[in-house]
């Protein structure tokens, strides 16, 4: 019965609260909690048989382990990506877990080209140079998008969305995937091995989820094949991108730019207030868990950071909150999970 499940919400933050009051009015017993979920919050899930977690909330073996101590039978994910469930071990518990598949590629594709115009026509730089009442134009130069050569890796469900609206830019589109996505060959996108999408591309945007076979696919040999001065944009997952190596090569200048939505290292980061960190230890000039690399990254004058937005719509949200709930209630009936992630074969 639903309006018995006991459920526990964990990373409950301001902008969820239209899918939190979705999930209250069908499940009514939920504990709504703005802890994140990890091996010292796991407890809050005790006789809990779901839980409802976000996208950076550890979901590791040592968690799963506790969890299925404390009785939970299914996790839901608010979110697509799962990179940080060990999925394995949750089916090995005999833990369902099930996601929200495709919210809105339309909400994460637009986000990549928002980052890819900003950078390209400098829209920060020239903002906070205008609030300082300084309207030279010196050092905004862009580029056309109209004839540009753009590689898209991963023409899924968001890539597919970003090449669409790329060649509605007049721009020529590459693509790389390990399975070739019939629409997107229709729309006039070419398919390359990633080499020759590196090697031709003005500007690299990654789509493709973050898997052993994905991890740093941006590294110090990849970024050596790009055309020099590329420019490189990643909503997709953090670890999709050596962050050293790239720091590299935006020194080099070898990446000219980089707008980045995700970051290998965001758990514990993003999505939490760090503006006031320090004024709570009198004396710091460095808050605890300041995290020099991103530091670094932010601070150069060719880098954008969004703190994980790319899915940030109402859209999207209504779209996670009636997905979350359909997903609920069909593992409480013991439906088939159209969702369910299932372990790798
Ligand atoms: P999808 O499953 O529809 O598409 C992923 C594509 O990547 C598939 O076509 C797949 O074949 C391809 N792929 C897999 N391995 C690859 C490899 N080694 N090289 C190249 N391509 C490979 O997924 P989607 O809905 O398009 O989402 C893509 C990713 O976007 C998600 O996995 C998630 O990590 C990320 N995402 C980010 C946000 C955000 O807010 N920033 C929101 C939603 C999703």
């Amino acid at each position: 019965m639903a309006d018995d499940l006991a459920l526990a919400i964990f990373s409950v933050r301001p902008y969820d609260r239209y899918v939190v009051g979705e999930l209250l009015k069908s499940f009514p017993k939920a504990k709504v909690l703005d802890a994140p979920l990890n091996v010292n919050t796991a407890m809050l899930a005790q006789d809990c048989t779901a839980i409802n977690v976000f996208v950076n909330d550890d979901l590791s073996a040592e968690v799963l382990d506790l969890l299925a101590g404390y009785g939970v039978k299914c996790i839901t994910l608010r979110c697509a990506g799962f990179d940080r469930v060990d999925i394995v071990r949750a089916h090995e518990l005999g833990i369902t877990v099930l996601r929200v598949p495709a919210y809105s590629p339309y909400a994460v594709a637009e986000h990549a080209i928002a980052l890819m115009m900003a950078l390209n026509r400098q829209v920060v730089k020239a903002h906070s140079r205008v609030l300082q009442g300084n309207f030279d134009l010196s050092g905004l130069v862009g580029f056309d998008m109209h004839g540009k050569t753009v590689g898209v890796v991963g023409t899924g469900k968001i890539g597919q969305c970003a090449a669409a609206i790329l060649r509605g830019f007049g721009c020529e589109v590459l693509v790389y995937d390990v399975f070739e996505n019939q629409e997107v060959k229709d729309m006039g996108c070419v398919y390359v091995s990633l080499d020759e999408l590196l090697a031709r591309s003005s500007i690299i945007s990654l789509h493709c989820p973050l898997l052993p076979s994905t991890r740093h696919i941006i590294n110090p040999e990849s970024i050596a094949k790009m055309k020099r001065g590329a420019m490189v944009i990643n909503v997709s997952r953090g670890g999709l991108i050596d962050t050293k190596a790239v720091l590299d090569g935006l020194k080099s200048r070898q990446i000219g730019s980089l707008g980045m939505d995700v970051y290998e290292n965001e758990a514990g980061v993003f999505f939490i207030d760090q503006s006031t960190m320090s004024d709570d230890q009198p004396g710091a000039s460095i808050p605890e868990g300041y995290d020099t690399m991103l530091g670094s990254l932010m601070a150069h004058p060719n880098v954008l950071v969004t703190p994980h937005m790319a899915f940030l719509t109402q859209d999207a949200i209504e779209k996670i909150a009636s997905v979350t709930v359909e997903n609920l209630k069909e593992f409480i009936n013991g439906g088939p999970c159209g969702n369910k992630v299932l372990p790798p074969k």
